[in-house]
């Protein structure tokens, strides 16, 4: 396959329906030779076309380039704390079918062997068009797909044994993946440097820059939950003091309201936060605020465009956005606070990390099919 080929492929999958007259445009190709691509690729089982809405403008009626409807296929896994979801997508992004099952106290390698065996069961209903795999997880993953989720109270759990000898095979944290999704198909798509925020049991995140996701010289950057902006007192379940993410998730709820540490931190959180009683709703305007000085501080110190928020920290925002705001903007440098940078919930929502494994594992397809 040529370069054309693949750089078509790749405006197909950013922007799913475009026209063929828009695609040759934004890949510097004449009609005639666009023509002649799309035809290539229909062949090979990559692209199809349908008619396009009329456009309003003169000449030719274009069509619209969509996935081939027996075209190659990415399964894409997010584990969360509680549930994890197996789904198939298409080029472009498109969800064909989803599978989701409680995690429900299971270890994290009988979450994995689910995942696989959902997998198989998915390729057997698809057939060779699944190609790959794309796993996001609650934690940081090694460069050999081992996951270590502290929170979850798993270790050493390998993510590859989900499909075994996969030709695509990625996999990554939450946070990350989510903050790639983001600036994929969120609201940061076109920043400079975004950064995004996620907290479920806990916070993570990732600075992308240019559209490069910032993954450290280890691969565990965005460990931003971990800085010192918390309570010096607290013990944080990776073994340091004083984590902000102590100070922002439901262990935080449930310290404010005297409550036991609870089993289920997000949906406990989740409940407390849309509380409407003082109690719950002091609470929750005390964590929001502590997320607010927070962000300030990265804003200072990384400068973004703007900040995204996932998980938890959607619902923080919607619930007490005027904590949230104050404290950000009071712990802002004065030169940034005629326009501090928005803080956003993310577009992606809880699909974010999903969203980012999918287009991880596609991006490693295209390359694959040049
Ligand atoms: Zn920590």
């Amino acid at each position: 396959m040529t370069t054309r080929a693949t750089e078509l492929l790749r405006v197909v999958h950013a922007r799913p329906g475009v026209t063929r007259a828009d695609a040759a445009r934004l890949i510097g190709v004449g009609t005639g030779a666009t023509t002649e691509l799309v035809g290539r690729l229909g062949q090979a089982g990559l692209l199809a076309e349908e008619p396009a809405a009329p456009s309003g403008a003169r000449g030719r009626p274009t069509t619209s380039l969509i996935p081939h409807p027996r075209g190659p296929l990415i399964a894409a896994a997010s584990i969360t704390h509680e549930a994890w979801r197996v789904d198939v997508v298409e080029l472009g992004g498109g969800t064909l079918a989803t599978v989701r099952e409680e995690v429900g106290g299971h270890s994290g390698g009988e979450v994995v062997a689910a995942i696989g065996a959902a997998v198989t069961r998915l390729r057997r209903q698809y057939g060779d068009r699944i190609r790959g795999i794309g796993i996001s997880a609650p934690g940081t993953v090694s460069r050999d797909l081992v996951l270590d989720a502290s929170a979850l109270g798993w270790h050493d759990v390998d993510l590859a044994a989900a499909w075994p000898g996969a030709e695509i095979f990625v996999a990554g944290n939450d946070a990350t993946l989510a903050a790639s999704a983001e600036s994929h198909r969120g609201v940061a798509v076109g920043a400079s440097v975004a950064l995004h925020l996620r907290i479920e049991a806990g916070l993570g995140g990732a600075v992308v820059n240019g559209g490069q996701v910032l993954v450290g010289a280890l691969g565990a950057a965005g460990e931003f939950g971990h800085m010192p902006f918390g309570d010096p007192a607290v013990a944080c379940p990776c073994g340091a003091y004083g984590c902000w993410g102590t100070a922002v998730d439901g262990s935080a709820l449930a310290r404010l309201l005297g409550h036991d540490q609870p089993r289920d931190p997000v949906s406990y959180a989740r409940r407390i936060i849309a509380a409407t009683d003082p109690e719950p709703a002091a609470a929750t305007a005390t964590v929001a605020a502590a997320l607010g000085r927070g962000i300030a501080g990265l804003v200072n110190g990384l400068d973004p465009d703007l900040v995204t928020l996932g998980g938890l920290g959607a619902d923080l925002l919607a619930a007490a956005p005027q904590p949230l705001e104050e404290a950000y903007r009071a712990g802002l440098m004065a030169f940034r606070r005629a326009s501090p940078p928005p803080v956003l919930a993310a577009a992606l929502g809880d699909d974010g990390p999903l969203a980012g494994a999918a287009e991880e594992a596609w991006t490693a397809l295209l390359a694959s099919l040049v």
